[in-house]
Parts: structure tokens; sequence; C-alpha cells
């Protein structure tokens, strides 16, 4: 049920996203750096891709790699509400990024698996290592509601740069063989620790006349169904959801 919502919200998104132009193209790829976020659910989708086509060597070598990235203070949601109740919020601080590990000749590796972080990264204009991605602010505050709501989905679990999240994970029996291939306890160890935990959505970062423009969006992700059910229902806990009873609704 939570990777059907998962799918049903992202599915929302690009439907509502496809009035926004881009220029990016199969091998453009210097937006693709090891700063990534994602949740478990994210996480568990890219190792079941590897183990269903036999990469549990190729990931295991790719995580082995040290990547330099972003220390994480705070999850997108903790931002939100600390920035809500007028707190000082410092999400992290960036060190010198480095390329993704899964590209290979500038291409995803994973990308039928791609995190929503990967998916929502857009621009209108080429990137390079001096000229940043350039994109309409609505489509960002857009962006990041449904990254609030994609960590609410996942609230409890896992979340952090991709690499964390994906060693955290090796301890499930399902992904033992990558496990194994890694061989390297203290790797994960240390992914794990750098991990922190999704949280409940405490409100949306948008202003109010963003939010205005963004009702349709919103509207078509609460009102989808997944079977009997509506996402709204999902991220409200009114069903079972695999994250357990107590999840806080939004
Ligand atoms: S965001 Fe920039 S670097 Fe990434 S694919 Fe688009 S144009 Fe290329
Ligand atoms: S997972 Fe794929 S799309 Fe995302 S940053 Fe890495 S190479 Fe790029």
């Amino acid at each position: 049920m939570k990777e059907a919502t998962y799918l049903t919200i992202i599915d929302e998104f690009d439907r509502w996203a496809g009035q926004y132009g881009r220029i990016c193209t199969r091998g453009c790829s210097c937006c693709c750096t090891g700063s990534v976020t994602i949740t478990a659910l994210e996480g568990e989708r890219i190792l079941d891709f590897a183990v269903k086509n036999g990469m549990e060597q190729w990931l295991a070598d790719r995580l082995r790699q040290p990547v330099q990235t972003r220390r994480l203070r705070m999850t997108t949601n903790e931002f939100a509400r600390a920035c809500l109740s007028g707190q000082e919020a410092a999400p992290g601080t960036c060190e010198k990024l480095t390329p993704c590990p899964f590209l290979a000749d500038d291409i995803c590796r994973v990308y039928p698996v791609r995190p929503f972080s990967c998916r929502c990264f857009i621009s209108i204009s080429r990137c390079s290592a001096t000229r940043p991605a350039q994109v309409d602010q609505l489509y960002l505050s857009a962006s990041t509601a449904v990254l609030q709501l994609i960590e609410h989905l996942g609230q409890k679990q896992y979340w952090g740069i991709m690499t964390d999240v994906l060693l955290s994970l090796l301890d499930i029996s399902t992904y033992q063989g990558i496990a194994t291939a890694l061989a390297d306890p203290a790797r994960v160890m240390e992914g794990r620790l750098r991990t922190l935990t999704a949280r409940p959505l405490p409100g949306f970062l948008f202003t109010e006349e963003e939010g205005q423009h963004l009702q349709p969006l919103l509207h078509a992700i609460f009102s989808s169904r997944i079977g009997s059910v509506s996402v709204e229902d999902v991220l409200n806990g009114r069903i079972p959801p695999e994250n357990g009873p107590g999840a806080q609704t939004i």
C-alpha cells in the first residue's frame, strides 16, 4: 500500500508538472551528485531493482566508494517545522559535491527507480559547474511539498543521503547478497550513523499565494484512489499502513 501511494503521488506530480518546459535530456548529468536525499521506501525500491537485475556486486562496489556530500542536520519536515514555528533552521552543511555513484558514462544505472529528488530536478537552461539549474519558483514549491508528503509517508523510518539510507537497509534479509558482496560492516555502520528519521508533515513551506495555485495539484494527490482508499486516507493513517499504527496525520 505504501509503495502504491508513493507511485500515485509521483504520477500526479508528473501530470501537473507536464506544463513546465525543461531542457533535461539523457546523458546530461551534472545535476547528479552524491547529495540526493531519499526515504527508506525509495531505498528499498533501488535495492529491489539491484537484486532483480543481478546488480548486487555492482551496487556493493558503488556503496563502497566514499561520497563527499552534505552533512544533514534536519529532514525536510524538521526544517519546515522549525521555519513554521519561527525557530532558527539550519538543514546542514554542504561540502564539495562528488558525482552520484550510480552514474556510468553519464547515464543513471537505476533510472527506473530513481528517487523523487532526482525525478523532480529539472532546468529550463543547460546547467554547468558554474551555472545552476533554472526553475520556476512555483515548480520548486510544488516539488518541495511533494518531498514533504513522501517523507510523511515514510515517517519513523530512515531518511537521508541516498548511499547512507541504502547502507542502513542492508540488514534486511532480502539484501543479504549486497551486504555479503560489500563485506564492510564498518561502512554500513557509518551510513547508519549519518541517517536521520523521516518526520510527519508539520505544514507546507509554500506561501499563501503559492498555496492557491497548488490547490489543483494537492487536490489531485489527496483524492487519488488506490483501490478503495484515497491517498489522503493513507497519509492520515485511516487504513493500516506498513508504517504501523500511531503514524501522525496531516
Ligand atoms: S537539471 Fe541541468 S544537469 Fe540536470 S538534466 Fe536538467 S539540464 Fe541537465
Ligand atoms: S540516482 Fe540516478 S538520477 Fe539520481 S542522482 Fe544518481 S545518477 Fe542521477
